[in-house]
């Protein structure tokens, strides 16, 4: 059986055979001890590693370079050399969509995997007058199927390699002219040097289903070095994967959004499937243990607005009595449509309701403005064009994957 017919796939892009040039190791990803190794393996001497790795982060994540002959102070021989061996290509940019509101949105075509077949990703840009905020996937579809949510209508494809997750902010401020040299020549470049100020771990995919990769990507992110945002301004959002919450918090440091979306496990249960296996109380003791918690790093509960299945007055007394004792604040989201859902978003005033009963209660719970509807951008609209693998196929890419 040849790979084009063992998936089945409605991926507009056609398989691609592996070819050599694919073979070429991609640098963006590797945390700084990967990047020693492999440098080390390319036959680096051992007494230049140290000065070598620093040299090349820089290049990479600090001045965005996509080319090994523009690291000027690297020798001509060891260029071509890493040239040969390694690549700094970043994912294809299949389309740019910029919403009425400002929202840009990229449909990414990452690099062919084992099998040679191409997937598709989504990244969101978001400016505000305060932030600029990059909504980044980690894994290609969701395995959990919310019923508010379309990505959870795509199966999940596979999880995003580090540099996968990673290059969504190097495209990004490809794009929007974030690095040095682009921002020198940007007479409007902001006074911050930053379009991106936050990073949110809220576009496609469950990323504590992808941890290690997650976390690498995110020791990039954060590095001093490099793109160097600060782990407060990055957070990672959950469904709820109650055994690696407190490990994302010792181990990945960011900050912590929990999507609870209801207040009860009855109707948990029916929004977030995942509820039957980590039920609300595990959940929130999982919150209560997040390493770092504390009045100045709160945690934030997001609950999507769903027109008379979760938006009561009932409802909203219940959740301020389930989050006591945490420091958090409480993000509304109303429900943003998408083709073929059951559900609607609760009228304003039920919204407004809700908002102050938790007001009142000393929470922060902001309304979430909807932001680039008009390109399917906003959250929980994200959905690329590959489509569900069947169990067979995706253990054949498994298997392939060694
Ligand atoms: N899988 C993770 C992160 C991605 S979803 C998680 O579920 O937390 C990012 C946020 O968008 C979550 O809070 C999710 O519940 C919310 N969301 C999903 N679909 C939505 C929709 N149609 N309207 C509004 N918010 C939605
Ligand atoms: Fe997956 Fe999050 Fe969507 Fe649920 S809300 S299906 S966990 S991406």
């Amino acid at each position: 059986m040849t790979t084009t017919t063992l998936i089945n796939t409605v991926d507009k892009a056609p398989a691609v055979p592996p070819q050599a040039d694919c073979a070429a190791i991609p640098l963006i990803g590797l945390t700084r001890t990967g990047l020693r190794s492999a440098l080390a393996d390319a036959g680096v001497p051992e007494r230049q590693l140290r000065m070598r790795t620093g040299q090349l982060w820089r290049w990479i994540y600090n001045r965005g370079v996509a080319s090994f002959d523009d690291m000027t102070d690297v020798a001509k021989e060891l260029r071509a050399a890493l040239g040969e061996r390694f690549t700094l290509e970043r994912p294809e940019i299949v389309s740019e969509q910029i919403s009425n509101d400002g929202t840009r949105k990229w449909l990414l075509r990452l690099a062919p995997d084992e099998l040679g077949r191409r997937q598709d990703v989504e990244t969101v840009f978001i400016p505000e007058d305060d932030r600029g905020t990059l909504c980044i996937s980690s894994q290609v579809g969701c395995t959990l199927t919310c019923t508010f949510c379309h990505t959870g209508t795509q199966r999940l494809v596979r999880n995003l390699t580090a540099g996968e997750i990673a290059s969504q902010i190097m495209l990004a401020r490809d794009r929007l002219g974030e690095w040095p040299h682009q921002l020198e020549a940007n007479p409007d470049a902001p006074v911050s040097g930053r379009f991106i100020t936050n990073v949110v771990l809220m576009g496609m995919g469950e990323p504590l289903y992808n941890f290690d990769n997650v976390k690498d990507a995110m020791e990039i992110a954060g590095d001093g070095e490099g793109i160097s945002l600060s782990k407060r301004r990055i957070t990672l959002s959950t469904s709820g994967v109650v055994p690696e919450i407190v490990r994302a918090g010792a181990e990945i440091g960011t900050m912590l959004a929990i999507s609870l979306h209801a207040t009860t496990n009855e109707v948990r249960n029916k929004l977030v499937p995942l509820n039957k296996k980590y039920p609300i109380a595990e959940l929130l003791q999982a919150c209560r243990d997040y390493p770092g918690l504390s009045n100045a790093r709160r945690i934030t509960f997001e609950y999507v607005m769903l027109k008379d299945v979760n938006d009561s007055v009932a409802d909203a007394k219940r959740l301020v009595q389930l989050l006591k004792g945490i420091p958090a604040k409480v993000n509304l989201i109303p429900f943003n449509p998408w083709p073929g859902t059951a559900h609607e978003c609760s009228d304003w005033g039920t919204i407004e309701k809700f908002a102050e009963v938790v007001n009142r209660a000393g929470y922060s719970s902001p309304v979430r403005t909807p932001r680039g509807r008009d390109i399917m951008a906003a959250c929980g609209q994200l959905k690329s064009a590959s489509e569900r693998l069947s169990a067979r196929d995706r253990k054949a890419l498994q298997e392939a994957a060694g």
